[in-house]
């Protein structure tokens, strides 16, 4: 459910008509709903509601734009990071350290210790080299870091390859059957406070089976943890729920995810942490493009739109599908394929797609744009960067600039001896 509705004819974002943001921001442009942000956040924490002891930690590589980052943070979510550079972020946007947890299969020396100046709240370690490197920077300030183990399950997680992360051939998390030793040792270590499990299968999930086969592992494992006479406080079950991407896609709601992990984990006596992004940003934002001009192909024309695979990678990647909507629809259809600007035959949103009619200077939108969008553009082609818009209500405003080839190649030298 989302705040994406025709009103009189001309599609909405919330109170605010899609064309009055083309022409005032102009096209391609992110538009985002804070209704829609702030319905998923309150629907996944009410879908965990029977979970005594929780943490709930926005992944915030999903969208990390920083007005997000406020309404994640105003619903009561601290964040999930991959990088220094997301850890920044989310410190900018006024989450508290204690409320970050740094996760990511490459944490180099230096963000290691940015983090633990941050008071960051829990260390997600993918390795047992992650956690000796950690141990020794944190012993070195004189103080332990808190850290769960990222455990691989070797689960199938039934979604795209590029995005499973839970196969043991993967480059996540250690083996499930070294798990409990490399725990015990890393726990023995002077500068780790080894307090807890972690696992994230992958994303896009589209059914609960594959995420309750992990973490019905992963209690198991912490029996043999605890039974090793090894302290777990902590359970980090990760994120990785889909989102309908077609209309008319079913998917599992937060309450079903929520009843299987109250189930499972009855008897764990363990805080649980949850790293939910897919699901509280895709649906919440929408790519606004308008058509340059439709040319004839061999059996279907082809839409070619001012959006590329620059602003959403998605369908390029892992051959997603966006829905695709006038802004103003006529009732009539037709056969398109829709293509962006770029010089790659990858550069291509939808082939042989029914579509709303189309002509050259109509507005469209690429729905469920919200989750892994703006935060994969790229300027490739040397397009501008693609710009951001927030909608609350009737008001709205740019929460990203658009960045145009100059002040890109701005920041380019030409050394002197090309000069
Ligand atoms: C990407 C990621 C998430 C979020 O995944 P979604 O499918 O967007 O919910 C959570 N945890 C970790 C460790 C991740 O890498």
């Amino acid at each position: 459910m989302d705040h994406f509705e025709l009103r009189g004819g001309v599609l909405h974002a919330e109170d605010v008509p899609l064309t009055a943001i083309a022409a005032a921001v102009g096209t391609p442009v992110y538009v985002y709903s804070q209704a829609t942000f702030e319905r998923h956040a309150r629907a996944f924490a009410d879908g965990l509601a029977a979970i005594p002891r929780k943490h709930l930690a926005y992944a915030i590589k999903a969208n990390p734009n920083l007005a997000v980052l406020r309404i994640m943070r105003a619903q009561g979510y601290g964040a999930d990071v991959v990088s220094g550079g997301e850890m920044a972020r989310a410190l900018a946007a006024g989450m508290p350290g204690c409320d970050i947890v740094f996760s990511g299969v490459g944490k180099d020396a230096g963000e290691m210790a940015a983090a633990l100046d941050a008071g960051v709240g829990q260390f997600n370690l993918e390795s047992e080299e992650e956690g000796i490197e950690l141990a020794a920077i944190a012993a070195a300030r004189g103080i332990a870091a808190a850290c769960a183990l990222r455990v691989n399950p070797d689960v199938d997680a039934g979604t795209h390859g590029k995005i499973s992360t839970g196969k043991a051939e993967n480059k996540f998390g250690v083996p499930y059957d070294r798990a409990g030793a490399i725990y015990a040792r890393l726990a023995g270590l002077p500068g780790l406070e080894m307090r807890g499990l972690a696992v994230h299968i992958g994303s896009q999930l589209a059914s609960l089976d594959p995420l309750e086969a992990a973490f019905v592992k992963m209690g198991a494992l912490l029996g043999e943890v605890r039974a090793a006479g090894l302290t777990v406080t902590h359970m980090d079950l990760g994120g990785g729920i889909g989102v309908p991407y077609r209309a008319g896609e079913v998917f599992p709601t937060p309450a079903e995810y929520g009843a299987m992990v109250a189930r499972v984990s009855a008897a764990w006596d363990a805080t649980l942490m949850f790293e939910p992004g897919r699901v509280i940003a895709g649906n919440a934002g929408v790519l606004l493009t308008r058509v340059i001009r439709v040319k004839p192909g061999v059996t279907q024309p082809f839409v070619i739109v001012d959006a590329a695979m620059n602003d959403l990678l998605r369908p390029a990647m892992y051959d997603a599908w966006h829905d695709f909507a006038a802004v103003s629809p006529t009732g009539h259809t037709m056969g398109a394929n829709i293509v962006g600007p770029i010089c790659e035959s990858s550069d291509t949103f939808a082939m042989g797609r029914e579509i709303d009619a189309m002509t050259a200077g109509d507005l469209a939108i690429f729905r469920t744009a919200g989750a892994y969008g703006a935060t994969m553009a790229s300027t490739y082609n040397s397009r501008a960067l693609v710009p951001e818009v927030m909608v609350s209500g009737s008001r709205w405003a740019v929460v990203a600039d658009r960045f145009a080839p100059e002040t890109i190649f701005a920041a380019e030298r030409v050394p002197d001896w090309l000069a």
